[in-house]
């Protein structure tokens, strides 16, 4: 017997006219994760696509952890693969039920059959029939529960015979890098990495730029920012983190501007050096984390006067998300632990006490002008580093 890893994808996508684009870039993306871990074969027939897995020694936990997080797979299982000889499937059959019930205090099952290869003697429900009846006369023990079965035997009898019971949920989405590119602001909190991976869930390749402001940032700010991204690529396959040094920016709009317009002119800036980064990148959109009306900086008004700072589209996938919720997609994600991790923006000198909640666009941008936005811009994005995660 013979194990592989089925793969699948809603067939949703198969009626768009991009459908090999599609598959074929997940068929790549499965291909680069799975690199490391040994010799793989992936084949795609009938909307499935099938890892054959090399020998033994593969590392097939670690593989299905990866696999969970590729975008457009919608589930998987192993299954063990056996040639379509009725026989042989009976006895392949007995030896898999007899290993899970080694595992598992399993009392119910049902078999569900799919019978794409219709020269098979038997039809789906006489199938599930009579090989119910063969498990049923090896395993006495066992009894068949239609409705609320402890497992389901699978069996799809196609130019192999592939033989399985369980199918695990996988990521959803898209294939990363059917979808074009952005750029996230990411800072060491729970919103953006959850935002970032909402993005890029759909197929979209992200980047991310953090702005860090030694010393009123720590440097294990900075390592958990890093931390997040290492995090991220593991769904994204991949992303380039920019740290953009913000320092100087946020003394010159501490010393020249109103203190409660400072978040919102702070806020403006990292989207406008957001913007050049993502205009060098190819990026199509930045990506944030706000949400209405979760800080002062987050009212209707200053999103507003946040927006207009840049033309680029913004991307704020958890605008109308509870904060509960964001939470239960960090911690899904894996970002959580790091996320609450206690080295936040030390810099409480930058943080108004009482930051404008209904900022005037025309006041911030009559504020603002007293900054040489260019040449603090061009000095951020000189000054900047670029990690390859
Ligand atoms: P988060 O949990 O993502 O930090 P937040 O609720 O703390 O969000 P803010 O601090 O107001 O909200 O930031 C709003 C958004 O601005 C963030 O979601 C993020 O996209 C971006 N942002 C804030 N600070 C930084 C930073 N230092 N570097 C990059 N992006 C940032
Ligand atoms: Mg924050």
């Amino acid at each position: 017997m013979e194990k592989v890893i089925l793969v699948r994808y809603e067939e949703i996508f198969l009626k768009r006219s991009n459908r090999n684009v599609f598959e074929n870039r997940l068929i790549r993306n499965i291909r680069q994760r799975l690199e490391s871990l040994g010799n793989i074969r992936v084949t795609c027939s009938q909307s499935r696509i099938y890892i054959e897995i090399p020998d033994e020694d593969f590392d097939l936990v670690e593989a299905v952890e990866r696999l969970k997080k590729v975008f457009g797979i919608a589930s998987l299982s192993i299954v063990h693969k056996v040639p379509t000889d009725y026989e042989i499937i009976k006895t392949s059959a007995v030896s898999i039920v007899a290993d899970l019930l080694s595992r598992y205090h399993y009392r119910t099952f049902k078999v569900e059959s799919k019978r794409a290869d219709k020269s098979f003697p038997l039809n789906s429900p006489q199938l599930s029939a009579d090989l119910g009846a063969h498990i049923l006369r090896n395993f006495p023990r066992l009894k068949v529960d239609v409705r609320n079965p402890d497992f389901v035997f699978y069996i799809e009898v196609r130019e192999s015979t592939y033989l399985y019971s369980e199918i695990i949920p996988a990521a959803k989405g898209l294939p990363t890098g059917t979808g074009g590119r952005a750029t996230l602001l990411l800072s060491g909190g729970i919103d953006s990495p959850v935002a970032g991976w909402m993005i890029a869930k759909r197929g979209v390749e992200v980047d991310a730029v953090y702005f860090h402001s030694p010393p009123y940032t720590s440097e294990r700010a900075r390592e958990k920012v890093v931390r997040l991204s290492e995090i991220l690529s593991e769904w994204t396959m991949g992303m380039r983190l920019y740290v953009a040094p913000f320092t100087e920016i946020q003394m010159a709009i501490h010393q020249k501007c109103p203190q409660e317009y400072l978040t919102i002119i702070m806020r403006r800036y990292m989207m406008k050096i957001a913007e050049r980064i993502a205009r060098n990148n190819g990026s199509l959109a930045l990506i944030t984390g706000e949400a209405i009306g979760q800080v002062a900086s987050q009212t209707m008004e200053s999103l507003l006067v946040t927006n207009s700072a840049v033309s680029l589209p913004v991307y704020r996938p958890l605008i109308g998300m509870d904060k509960n919720e964001v939470v239960s997609i960090a911690r899904h994600i894996g970002t959580y632990d790091t996320s609450i991790l206690p080295y936040e923006d030390c810099c409480t000198i930058f943080v108004a006490r009482h930051p404008a909640t209904r900022p005037s666009l025309e006041k911030t941008l009559d504020y603002e002008s007293v900054l040489d936005e260019e040449q603090l811009i061009a000095k951020a994005l000189e000054q900047m580093e670029t990690i390859i995660v």
